[in-house]
């Protein structure tokens, strides 16, 4: 009897120590804890509850119930989401631009969405070209691809400056006060914030400065093969079952 209750307790306490472990992958869990930041719409935004809604949002919940997984998204600053991967969160969405520095630490799913930088000007601004940019006053959110873009910009020595905000909103505030000439921001929450201010403000494509085209796509735990190509295969399912052209139009094209 006293063998039997040892064997008994002994199986509960290794499954409660398992279950309870931090390191296991994600693919293993039954919830997802994904890290996204609610300022970036159409993709990710606060809604009238406070909690994120969006684009992404509506994806990553469509991937988790294609992978039988809960999904429990938490609203993070950008810049600390890639190092929170692994262990603060499970993976992130949040307009996420695929590049060669986030992939030394981070593996990343298929692309989901295209983007490029955006400039937004004052409707009167001279700014049309990336020489007009050497001089500028520029806004970016920290820890973008639009704040590198800012950067290398500044690099050039001619006289630009650059300051970078938490939320982009933020800096858009700071152009429409007359603190800076310019923000730097991916296409569609460009249009987003200039549709708010179509009268004082202006989006110009990246393309006429020269910027490289980018692509969204989900970050993840570098190295959880598993999690990928379950990542990967929802997106592949979502992608021909229409699902994932419903949410362009709902969120993205109305
Ligand atoms: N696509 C940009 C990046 O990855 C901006 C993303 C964001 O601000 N949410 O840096």
């Amino acid at each position: 009897m006293k063998k039997i209750i040892v064997t008994v307790l002994t199986v509960i306490m290794t499954t409660a120590i398992l279950a309870g472990c931090g390191s296991k992958s994600a693919s293993a869990k039954d919830t997802l804890i994904v890290g996204t930041n609610a300022a970036f719409p159409p993709f990710e935004y606060a809604g009238a509850d406070g909690s994120p809604e969006g684009f992404d949002i509506a994806l990553i919940n469509a991937v988790g119930e294609k992978m039988g997984k809960k999904i429990e998204v938490k609203d993070m600053e950008f810049d600390s989401l890639v190092a929170s991967i692994g262990n603060k969160i499970d993976m992130a969405i949040a307009g996420m631009t695929v590049t060669e520095e986030r992939q030394k630490t981070v593996d990343f799913s298929q692309s989901y969405y295209n983007a490029v930088q955006t400039v937004i000007v004052p409707v009167d601004s001279a700014i049309a070209s990336y020489d007009d940019l050497l001089d500028k006053k520029i806004g970016v959110q920290l820890g973008t691809t639009g704040d590198f873009t800012a950067e290398d910009i500044v690099g050039e020595g001619k006289g630009a400056e650059e300051s970078q905000y938490n939320k982009a909103v933020d800096a858009v505030n700071d152009l429409l006060n007359g603190r800076l000439d310019c923000v730097i921001v991916d296409t569609n929450p460009a249009e987003v914030f200039v549709g708010q201010y179509s009268d004082q403000l202006k989006a110009i494509d990246g393309s006429e400065f020269g910027f490289e085209p980018e692509e969204y796509a989900i970050a993840l735990p570098k190295g959880d093969k598993e999690l990928l190509e379950a990542v990967n295969k929802a997106i592949d399912e979502l992608k021909a079952d229409g699902t994932y052209d419903a949410l362009v139009k709902e969120y993205i094209e109305k």
